[in-house]
């Protein structure tokens, strides 16, 4: 008995993975500042208030992942 096969969409987006959820987090290419600043809002509205003052947000490690 085998299992049917389904298409696979491959597509390989630049993605980010935040250091406080391990969530990764498409964007298209060159919007992964408002992207990511979005996901701190809405997830992680402390990690901001911490960092209040300061211009750097938590480091955040960009790879790229095969989805
Ligand atoms: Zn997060």
């Amino acid at each position: 008995m085998s299992k049917p096969r389904y298409p696979v969409t491959v597509t390989q987006l630049p993605v980010l993975r935040c250091e406080i959820c391990q969530r990764t987090i498409a964007h298209k290419p060159g919007q992964a500042s408002e992207v990511l600043t979005e996901h701190y809002r809405r997830a992680h509205p402390e990690s901001l208030e911490a960092a209040a003052g300061r211009p750097v947000l938590p480091v955040i490690r960009a790879s790229r992942f095969q989805v």
